[in-house]
């Protein structure tokens, strides 16, 4: 086989952009994934014909100009994504113990508007709110798209706590928790989540938000589809076994078919730890593997996809997240009694828009609670039972979680088809992570450079990339590929060029 210019380890959004801007910057490109499906957590499955995401319930920042709707552009996803614009009000925030839905509003000006209409007493809290917002994703330029950075006020936006910063402006506790409402988009905790991920994260979706069509799955195909025209090559069901070196590079990735693929460059977009595993002890300095494995990665999910029976439950553009009060910064730690401390609920539409197919409800789950099952494994690749008690163990999950949303969405039940559960072993086996964390490390205002990740590694031509480097999410993936991309290129024009697309 020939020696390719770059060699991706997995298809993950950040690894398809690399490819992407790779492949454009005239670099031969070939893609290995482990899956028989292309995009990590663009993934997604289908149940009594509904389809349900596996990652992309809604993205943010489409709208002209915006920073994603430029990068997609660019990418040449913009004309052929199937999208939907959701409500005006995008997210309601439901609160313990009240009837009342608190919206999450598109565009600042109705999102002050509809927050003071809420709160007419905090007025300078919810200004000083978004008008912060606004100033940390300034202090962060790739997020702008834009090249020039001040380190020091990058490195000062990174040491503010999310939870003090909200708590810090206002006493009003509903206000507090209707401004955490959505954090299980960055899975926060009080302890370590720093205020930029807040930011950097919901500032994307109140400048606009959107849903995928037909599922996320689209971008995977597409992206790779770019790939394949522009001459590289995109291999599934494969996984990378190994890496091989000579004299402290890398020069083959060995896959499971025992096929050799040798390139020049080697980017990994699966954990930094499972990249490390990948190659021989002696290459990486003991002490960096152990402080990556040692790094606290993100909580993983317990997922309940609905399949309704037909135009039964009506259908909305607009998500719900609901936590226990006094609990927004502490969903994770539940017990077993408690359980679940938040949720949060995404529709999948109908043909007409009138009524939902699929409801995708989604809780926190440390991986712990499985951990009794650890040694299976089950992808539709590669098929195992994981036994009755597992399945005794999902559906309890599935009951008590349904129990918790029908106190706010009385009669849900009526409306069930069939219900089908996911747990982190599912992530864990799909994504190829060790624990099924939703979105990589936990980044913490503590220590923010400690929980940051290069793109260079300490081989001169093996690159990371993904949700462990910067930012989660689309946005926060097709960034890192970008920061991956200069790093192996020494270039960044293009970034210039996706401003401009
Ligand atoms: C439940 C959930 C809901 C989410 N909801 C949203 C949302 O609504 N909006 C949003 O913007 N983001 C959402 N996200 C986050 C977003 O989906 C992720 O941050 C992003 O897709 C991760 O991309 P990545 O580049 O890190 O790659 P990943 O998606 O982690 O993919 C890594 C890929 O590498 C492959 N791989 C691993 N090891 C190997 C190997 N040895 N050989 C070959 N291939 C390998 C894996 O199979 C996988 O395909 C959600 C995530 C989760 C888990």
């Amino acid at each position: 086989m020939k020696k390719f210019d770059v060699l991706i380890i997995g298809t993950g959004m950040g690894g398809l952009v690399c490819g992407n801007i790779l492949s454009r910057e005239g670099y031969s490109v070939c893609m290995v994934e482990k899956n028989k499906q292309l995009g990590g957590c663009l993934q997604i499955y289908v149940r009594d014909k509904v389809i349900f995401d596996s990652g992309v319930h809604y993205i943010g920042a489409l709208d002209k100009g915006q920073n994603l709707y430029q990068i997609f552009k660019w990418l040449g996803l913009m004309d052929k994504l199937k999208l939907e614009k959701m409500d005006p009000a995008f997210d309601r925030i439901l609160l313990d113990g009240e009837e009342k839905e608190y919206p999450i509003m598109q565009g600042y000006d109705a999102f002050e508007k509809e927050m003071i209409r809420n709160f007419p007493e905090e007025e300078i809290a919810i200004r000083k709110y978004t008008r912060t917002i606004i100033e940390i994703c300034d202090s962060f330029p790739l997020y702008r798209l834009h090249l020039e950075e001040d380190v020091e006020k990058k490195k000062e936006a990174m040491q503010v706590s999310a939870r003090q910063f909200i708590e810090s402006i206002t006493k009003n506790e509903n206000l507090r928790a209707v401004l955490a409402g959505n954090n299980m988009l960055y899975a926060g905790t009080g302890e370590t989540t720093p205020f930029y991920i807040h930011a950097l994260t919901v500032n994307s979706y109140m400048e606009s938000a959107w849903r995928c069509l037909e599922g996320g799955s689209q971008i995977a195909k597409i992206l790779s589809k770019n790939i394949s025209e522009a001459g590289g090559m995109v291999i599934k069901n494969r996984e990378v076994k190994k890496l091989e070196t000579e004299k402290g590079l890398i020069v083959g990735a060995s896959l499971s078919d025992g096929t050799t693929i040798r390139a020049k460059y080697f980017i990994s977009n699966t954990t930094p730890a499972g990249t490390y595993r990948l190659l021989d002890a002696g290459l990486i300095r003991p002490a960096t593997r152990k402080r990556v494995e040692a790094m606290q990665n993100t909580v993983s999910s317990f997922i309940l996809n609905i399949v309704f029976k037909k135009k039964h439950f009506p259908y909305f553009k607009h998500n719900y997240y609901y936590h226990k009060s006094g609990k927004a910064w502490e969903m994770e730690t539940y017990n077993e009694n408690n359980w679940p401390l938040g949720y949060a609920i995404y529709l999948s539409p109908g043909a007409k828009n009138e009524f939902a197919t699929g409801m995708t409800i989604f809780a926190y789950m440390r991986y712990d609670e499985v951990r009794h099952w650890a040694s299976s494994f089950n992808t539709v690749s590669l098929k195992q039972n994981r036994g009755a008690a597992y399945e005794t163990f999902k559906n309890k999950k599935a009951e008590q979680l349904l129990n918790r949303v029908e106190e706010r969405f009385p009669g849900l039940r009526k409306s069930i088809l069939h219900c089908y559960t996911s747990t982190p072993l599912t992530f864990r086996d799909y994504i190829g992570n060790e624990d099924g964390n939703l979105y990589g490390t936990a980044k913490d205002y503590q220590n923010p450079l400690g929980t940051l990740i290069s793109p260079k590694t300490r081989i001169p031509n093996l690159f990371l990339t993904g949700q462990y480097l910067n930012l989660h999410g689309i946005l926060g993936t097709a960034i890192s590929g970008m920061i991956t991309s200069i790093a192996l290129t020494g270039r960044n024009d293009f970034i210039e060029k996706i401003r401009n697309a």
